[in-house]
């Protein structure tokens, strides 16, 4: 198959990425000139463990290449897959449409013959169609179809995810473009992957409803965990003891600083806009945010407290700043919340993380970046672990305390246990839930 990728950012590079690995010729279009150039010179621009490898062996192999010219990728393809943005619209919280209509007009004006136009993009129910009414109003005569095909990778493990998915789901209306669809995607049912066909509202349905979903399992274990703190359970057993029921499992039941990234804050603010806009508000969707938001406070307090009160005048090394481990995406990290916090607060913070630093630089001014968590934590008064990065998951907690001028740890991802840090010199400690 001969597919166009309209937006290469981290779901339009994994997929164009491997797109090209199943076999297919994959041309990916991005408008930045500097990220098209970065790509042809075989740079990866964003950091997504496995990607540079899989990327340079299909650009060699001829089956991947990059552009920014739109309608030369778009010209004789069998299938156009839109992966724009789709960020929160300020003011009303809703998804911002403008880069995936300004991307199906285009489409439209380039094609020259029959293709599947995809949506990737994450986009409220109805916009499917609206893309087919652009692309018909602009070109009448064009002959397509539409397709919704909702991306659920996850950052950091996005090219397991993408070879072998949990399901992939396709919205689709007509036998020509079900057929194309099941031929570019043919390599993984050959290896009994599920693919779920359904209609196009339903196909965009599925994602908004998969991704609340996940972000209310976080929150409700974030709540729990505050009530844990209070009546003295352990937030980590109640976790497990929970999460080993079969109807519930254990994943995204782990108490942190709140969810943060590219994906759950602006889908479920759309959601909640979504179903006001239907009559139909989705009140558990909208309580999830707002107790997210607290949560992310709640961490502020916590570290507050662990430092008497106040942190003015404090040096505090914050360990990890991405919005989890393995990637480099700074999107709604909860660091964006609770580092500006520490700094308003008069605090001297010093930052160490792994590849934070490229995006967060610009988005927290009046940190300081350092690459060694001991040399951060000289005469230190506090360490602040914000994302559980694997480097940041053995640490040796007595060298730490005995470089540190008051050894306090206030451990937001529930890494450390309380006796260890108490023995190995830590004066205070504080964990989330427990
Ligand atoms: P991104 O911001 O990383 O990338 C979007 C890219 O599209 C940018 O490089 C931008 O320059 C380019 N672009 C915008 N308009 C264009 C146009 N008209 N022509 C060519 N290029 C254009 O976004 P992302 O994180 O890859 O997300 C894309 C979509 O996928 C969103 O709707 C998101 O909700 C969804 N999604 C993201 C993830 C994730 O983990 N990031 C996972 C699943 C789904």
């Amino acid at each position: 198959m001969k597919i166009a990728m309209i937006g290469t950012g981290y779901v339009g590079l994994v997929s164009g990425v491997c797109f090209s690995d199943f076999g297919h010729e994959v041309v990916c279009v991005d408008r930045l000139a500097d990220k098209i150039a970065k790509l042809e010179r075989g740079e990866v621009p964003i950091y997504e463990p496995g990607l540079d490898s899989v990327m340079i062996r299909n650009t060699q192999a001829g089956r991947l290449s990059f552009t920014t010219d739109l309608a030369a990728a778009v010209d004789g393809a069998d299938a156009v897959f839109i992966a724009v943005g789709t960020p929160t619209r300020r003011g009303d919280g809703h998804a911002d449409l403008a880069y995936v209509m300004a991307a199906a007009e285009d489409i439209a004006n380039a094609l020259t013959g029959y293709a599947v136009i995809v949506t990737k993009s994450t986009v409220p129910v109805g916009t499917n169609r609206k893309v087919a009414e652009v692309i018909r109003k602009t070109r009448p005569d064009a002959e397509f179809d539409v397709a919704s095909n909702p991306e659920f990778l996850r950052e950091g493990a996005a090219l397991d995810d993408f070879m072998k998915p949990d399901r992939v789901v396709v919205g689709v209306e007509s036998d020509r473009a079900r057929e194309v669809m099941g031929d570019i995607y043919r390599p993984l049912f050959l290896r009994d992957f599920p693919i779920v066909y359904t209609d196009l509202e339903s196909a965009e349905m599925i994602k908004y409803a998969a991704n609340a979903f996940l972000a209310t399992k976080i929150t409700f274990i974030n709540e729990i965990a505050a009530l844990c703190e209070r009546v003295g359970a352990d937030v980590k057993s109640v976790s497990k003891g929970m999460g080993l029921d079969g109807r519930i499992g254990g994943k995204f039941l782990h108490a942190g600083p709140g969810y943060g990234g590219s994906c759950f804050p602006k889908d479920t603010s759309a959601l909640a806009r979504i179903g006001q806009e239907h009559g139909v508000p989705q009140r558990i969707t909208e309580a999830v945010i707002g107790v997210n938001d607290a949560v992310k406070r709640r961490m502020i307090e916590k570290v507050l407290d662990l430092c008497g009160g106040s942190v003015n005048g404090k040096v505090m090394v914050v360990l990890g700043v991405t919005f989890k481990p393995n990637t480099d995406d700074m999107r709604d990290a909860p660091a964006l919340t609770i580092v500006p916090a520490l700094v308003g607060g008069g605090a001297t913070v010093r930052v160490v993380d792994p590849q934070g630093r490229r995006e967060g630089e610009a988005l927290l001014p009046g940190v300081s970046w350092e690459t060694d968590v001991y040399a951060a934590a000289q005469d230190a008064d506090a360490l602040v672990m914000l994302t559980e990065w694997n480097e940041f998951r053995a640490l040796d907690l007595a060298q730490l305390a005995g470089v540190m001028a008051t050894p306090r740890l206030a451990d937001l991802r529930n890494v450390y246990d309380r006796e260890d840090a108490l023995a190995a010199g830590f004066t205070e400690f504080v964990a989330v839930g427990r």
